[in-house]
């Protein structure tokens, strides 16, 4: 049988079943396989009679020595009864409102029944017993799947036995592999994660299963990474004017920003090219290192470009350059989708021509008649809001040059060296002197009145205040709309006396950044926006951020969103609005109001959520995994990266055609397993 033939041929599945199947995301024998359970029941069978508690469900071999008479109850239902024989014992199988039942069940044959048997006397008693879908084997197992409609177990399980008679399952993973980590082989795995014969056998074949996950995801990644690790790049030398750009600025850098800086510079004289991660929490500092390592590439005669995610903080970006570096000849550009035509073709020609400079911008960096002549720096920030294909087209627009990434989100440790496997690490894990602890508290709606208070009283001693409303993602009027009832409503009333404006994504950008502009030179007084503001915005003179639903957000976003607060040296407040309705919730805002440490929220927020769920993650694409979870499944991991990374630096011709088939696939399991 061929694989990718429709679900349709196989026997009994007619139109209206296809139908029901199609909607599970169930086309054809391929996807049905892969159709794996989600849970099991755990079922005793043919145990002795003293076993029988009526208390879990039970498979029984009974046969059937009879039937009575149907009976119509109480209220209308026909029950028909059915007697049985187990091991001399009478059973009484019950059914209601299922007349033909009785067909079913021929005279003198045995069926497997599973129900919650109960003692009445001598005899047993069963009320709408399943009957056991895997015959002989009476697989003390059984599957349940994610279903949808009125699909049951049963006939999915039906269906998936005879989709197993049909087919061999031909292994992918080298032998190799298979042996070195005792991994159970593909075919059997697959049969063994829909019918186990016990609880050992089902977690071999869930291991297998998790391992070819992470080894397919390890490889996709690792292939995409492959380009960046180029051996030779640019030596840049230390230039004379550091020592005076560093003297020069505001404040003195924090031991940790220094160290990252080292890191940077040499990697920069090094004559490979630099590949790195700086991870530090919001407000850390993050921006001026960036600013240096750029400033060297400038001085040394190359091209630097710093990629955000938003037109808000590369303006910020841009600016901030012009400041760090106005006594020291240094040309910095700004390309965002806002810019203008004739400026636009301006700045690429500029950087077409060669011209050392920085260009900051948005994602208008990436697209294709970008041209850099002489690239010598690559940085992206914030990166956990582009995939990873950005990163590359980025770094693709020059030839080998260093590369930065920057990511505000602290990214748990072992998912770090998941998706970040090929760079090398700095963190900043210190704050700049002086802040202090955002005071983070949860209030439900009804307490919203205080936090308005406090928000009245922050701005009379001078400070600056933030409302979000959350992203709706499936409907972006209703955002709108949340975020605009709001605004009419608290400035007609509780904020009727300070200056208020609106900020959401769907304005223009130039609205967007007079906004951001007169809330920067404290003009305006209240910014209630959506989140639009979420990463990099800096304003050191705001002090409260008050989040609306917050149980809507991720634990990461509502980190990021703090960290708009208490960049300065005032007392800061963060105060979260919402329904804490159920124990996750509940547990979610205590991690807030306990922590402001982003490496442990980060930690929770994962914990709680899941990786696939997590903020960023999300967003960098299909992560694919359905059974294996990065940070349970550590270990799994670290094996299948090894592996996967041994299998692309060997250089069979066979192993590098797998490796590429394997980073094409985009279907979960698709041409990493062969079907005969
Ligand atoms: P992030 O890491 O979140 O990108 P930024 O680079 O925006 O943080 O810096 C946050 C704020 O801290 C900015 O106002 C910046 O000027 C300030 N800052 C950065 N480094 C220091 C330092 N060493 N001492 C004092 N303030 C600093
Ligand atoms: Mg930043």
């Amino acid at each position: 049988m061929d694989i990718k033939m429709e679900v349709s041929t196989l026997k009994g599945v007619g139109p209206k079943l296809t139908e029901k199947l199609n909607k599970c995301g169930i086309f054809t024998i391929y996807d049905l396989l892969l159709y794996f359970p989600r849970d099991y029941e755990f079922i005793k069978s043919d145990v002795d009679f003293d076993e029988i508690d009526g208390e879990e469900k039970q498979i029984l071999s009974c046969r059937v020595i009879g039937y009575d008479r149907d009976i119509k109850t109480k209220n209308g239902k026909v029950l028909s009864t059915i007697k049985f024989d187990y091991n001399g014992h009478i059973v009484l199988g019950k059914w209601f409102n299922q007349k033909y039942i009785k067909n079913t069940f021929k005279m003198n044959n045995t069926y497997d029944l599973v129900g919650k048997f109960k003692k009445i006397g001598k005899m047993l008693e069963v009320v709408n017993p399943m009957v056991g879908c895997n015959d002989a084997k009476k697989s003390e197992i059984i599957p349940k799947y994610p279903l949808k409609g009125d699909l049951n177990d049963r006939v999915i399980a039906k269906l998936i036995n005879e989709a197993l008679d049909k087919v061999i399952i031909t292994d992918n993973l080298p032998k190799y592999i298979l042996e070195k980590y005792n991994l159970l082989d593909l075919d059997t795995a697959i049969r063994e994660i829909h019918f186990p014969k016990g609880k050992i056998e089902l977690t071999s074949a869930v291991n297998r299963l998790k391992f070819q996950e992470l080894f397919t995801y390890s490889m996709k990644l690792l292939l995409l990474k492959n380009n960046l690790r180029s051996s030779d790049g640019i030596s840049f030398q230390w230039h004379d004017e550091l020592v005076k750009l560093k003297e020069s600025l505001p404040f003195k850098l924090t031991d940790a920003q220094t160290n990252v800086v080292r890191d940077i510079l040499r990697d920069q004289k090094s004559k490979y090219s630099m590949n790195r991660l700086v991870q530090g929490d919001v407000g850390s500092g993050k921006t001026i290192v960036a600013l240096i390592a750029i400033f060297n590439v400038i001085k040394n005669g190359y091209q630097a470009t710093l990629m955000a995610p938003t037109e808000i903080l590369a303006n910020q970006h841009y600016k901030e350059a012009l400041k760090i570096y106005k006594d020291f000849d240094i040309k910095v550009e700004l390309l965002t989708g806002s810019t203008s035509a004739k400026e636009k073709k301006r700045i690429k020609e500029l950087i077409l021509g060669g011209t050392p400079l920085l260009v900051v911008g948005t994602h208008a960096l990436i697209q294709e008649d970008v041209d850099f002549t002489n690239l010598g720096l690559a940085i992206t920030d914030e990166q956990h809001r582009f995939g990873v294909e950005q990163r590359n087209k980025l770094i693709n627009k020059g030839r080998r040059p260093d590369v930065l990434v920057m990511t505000a989100t602290p990214i748990p440790r072992t998912l770090a060296l998941y998706m970040y496997s090929d760079l090398d690490v700095s963190i900043i894990d210190q704050l700049p002197p002086g802040r202090k602890k955002i005071d983070t508290r949860f209030y439900t709606d009804k307490n919203r009145m205080e936090a308005y208070d406090l928000a009245l009283r922050e701005i009379s001693s001078g400070r600056q205040v933030y409302i979000v409303c959350p992203l709706i993602e499936e409907n972006e009027k209703m955002e709108l709309n949340s975020v605009e009832t709001l605004y009419e409503e608290l400035k007609s009333d509780v904020f009727k006396n300070v200056t208020v404006e609106i900020l959401h994504g769907k304005m223009k950008p130039k609205e967007k950044d007079d906004i951001i502009n007169s809330f920067k030179e404290g003009n305006t007084k209240v910014i209630i926006s959506t989140t639009v503001i979420e990463v990099g915005v800096n304003v050191p003179n705001a002090s409260v951020m008050i989040i609306e639903n917050s149980e809507r957000f991720g634990l990461a976003q509502l980190h990021q969103l703090r960290g708009r607060v208490g960049r300065g040296e005032y007392a800061s407040y963060c105060i979260l609005i919402g329904k804490a309705n159920n124990n996750k919730t509940k547990k979610r805002m205590e991690i807030m109001t306990s922590s402001t440490d982003g490496f442990f929220i980060s930690e929770q927020d994962l914990k709680l959520r899941g990786a696939g769920e997590m903020f960023g993650l999300r967003q960098s694409g299909d992560i694919g995994l359905v059974l294996a979870d990065i940070y349970e499944d550590i270990d799994i991991l670290k094996c299948s990266r090894y592996e996967a990374s041994k299998l692309i630096s060997s250089n069979e011709r066979e192993n590098v055609k797998l490796c590429i088939e394997i980073s094409k696939s985009i279907e979960r399991y698709s041409r990493y397993i062969c079907f005969n």
